[in-house]
């Protein structure tokens, strides 16, 4: 069959109605579960569309780990909480935690103290915590496209294995991570060309019987066509086991043909790591993969355009914010497509770049004896789309809006997750008080954060 046609049109056809809710959350990573979990709570019919079969996104399906400090650069103060904090707390009763502290000697990062969490306990977690919340979750269910009435948005059309249909809802809350919602929607985007690689985590046992394991995979890796020896994670509880995440790709995971070569290079990457370590590591033979993480996981797609972008200056001074959300110090961390280490710019002036491996250079950005702020902060406004076209859809997470140096600090999980609980709150407002997300009142906002256990600072 020879087709030289660019389209088709899709038949028109009725959609059942699968469900009616005053806030749609689309997305349940773990941003868009604690945005459902605190609207929830706050009394509002709450759903949480997911594509996949479990909560946590890349914290549970990418086997990302690492939950980074709650503290301020200079350790002094504590600058975040909240559901983040619940989770670790649950998970910690379960031996499901490890806390790493810091360490200016031994760590990667080494101004940084961080949570390692067990992800598949996260996974069982977080359905518990959004059944106690009251939230329906909707498993399976890909979003498509937006529904539309009069100008005004009112549902989102989703693909379920059961077939096609629409959920109804007052206010939105894009928690896709690339911006699915808003794309659709027709709002601005940018994004930066050359990406901080996307990776697949593996779970291998053995790798940390082979000594300098590392320094092996540095010394051959272009042998095999690799590029970064990444990093890995110990497992809780379990001494033999390691999350390695050290295949590197950077394409556009928001893009089906380049997030299709991701999977396939990332998978490669991952065998040739075996390959190489049984071929050169004592104890190599011994090294067993246990298993790839259920996909490719991006560090960054794109961002959608809102009220306000975070800029690079914003992040390394510490700015404050009237409309703060979220609270921070991780620094801004330049992880390389093509060749191993990353750079990491602290608040308090350091520049750490990892050379080769686990070797360190330190410098300064910052004069030595320079003031400095030991915290930044994430408006509001960065999760409110420019266009003001919606005045009832939020955006939480990975998708918000803050330029590329900005985003390689905000990024992490710790952070993130206070956007979604800020979305989550700001969500329950509109309905409890019929405003447009635009209108949200910052002081009852902050003071119902603090109330659900945020610091609001
Ligand atoms: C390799 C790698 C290493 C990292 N290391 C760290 C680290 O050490 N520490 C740290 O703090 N952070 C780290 N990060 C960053 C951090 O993991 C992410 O920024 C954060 O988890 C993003 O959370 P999110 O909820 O915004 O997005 P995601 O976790 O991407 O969640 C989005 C969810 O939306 C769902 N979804 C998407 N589209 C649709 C749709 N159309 N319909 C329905 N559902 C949809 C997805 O299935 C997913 O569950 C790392 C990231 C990567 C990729």
């Amino acid at each position: 069959m020879v087709m030289n046609k660019q389209y088709i049109i899709e038949p028109e056809r009725k959609l059942p109605i699968l469900g009616e809710y005053e806030v749609c959350v689309v997305g349940g990573g773990c941003t868009g579960t604690l945005a459902a979990i605190r609207a929830s709570r706050l009394g509002v019919k709450t759903a949480l569309i997911e594509e996949g079969g479990c909560l946590g996104g890349t914290c549970t399906k990418g086997y990302i780990s690492s939950w980074h400090q709650e503290r301020d650069v200079d350790f002094n103060q504590q600058i975040l909480a909240g559901i983040t904090f619940e989770i670790i707390d649950r998970l910690t009763k379960r031996n499901a935690v490890i806390f790493r502290k810091r360490d200016p000697t031994q760590s990667r990062m080494r101004q940084i103290s961080s949570y390692i969490i067990n992800t598949a306990e996260l996974q069982i977690e977080l359905d518990e915590m959004v059944a106690e919340a009251g939230v329906i979750p909707h498993f399976h269910t890909l979003y498509c496209a937006p529904y539309i009435e009069n100008g005004a948005l009112r549902g989102i059309i989703v693909e379920t294995v059961s077939g096609r249909g629409v959920i109804l809802g007052n206010i939105f809350i894009d928690a896709t991570g690339d911006g699915d919602l808003c794309v659709s929607l027709g709002e601005k985007t940018h994004e930066v060309q050359r990406k901080q690689p996307a990776t697949t985590c593996a779970m291998v046992y053995g790798y940390y019987n082979i000594p300098y394991a590392e320094n092996i995979i540095c010394n051959h890796m272009s042998e095999y066509n690799l590029y970064s020896s990444g990093w890995n994670t110990p497992m809780p509880n379990n001494p033999s086991g390691t999350i390695w995440g050290k295949s590197n790709v950077s394409l556009n995971l928001a893009n089906a043909q380049e997030l299709t070569q991701a999977e396939i290079e990332c998978r490669r990457q991952n065998r040739a790591l075996m390959d190489l370590l049984r071929k050169y590591g004592d104890n190599g033979d011994r090294i067993s993969l246990s298993s790839l993480s259920m996909g490719v996981a991006a560090r960054e797609t794109r961002q959608i355009t809102c009220m306000y972008t975070l800029s690079k200056e914003d992040v390394m001074y510490g700015a404050h914010f009237y409309d703060a959300v979220a609270n921070g110090s991780y620094p801004v961390d330049i992880h390389y497509p093509d060749k191993p280490g990353a750079t990491y710019y602290y608040l308090n002036g350091i520049c750490e770049r990892e050379i080769y491996n686990r070797s360190f250079e330190q410098t300064r950005w910052l004069p030595e004896g320079a003031q400095y702020n030991t915290y930044w902060q994430i408006p509001l406004r960065s999760m409110i789309p420019a266009s003001g076209r919606y005045g009832n859809v939020i955006v939480c997470g990975r998708a918000i809006d803050a330029d590329p140096h900005a985003f390689a600090a905000i990024r992490t999980i710790v952070t993130l997750n206070q956007t979604g609980e800020a979305a989550g709150v700001v969500a329950a407002m509109a309905v409890h008080n019929g405003n447009s997300i635009i209108d949200t009142d910052i002081a009852q906002m902050r003071e119902l954060l603090k109330k659900g256990g945020a610091i609001v600072l």
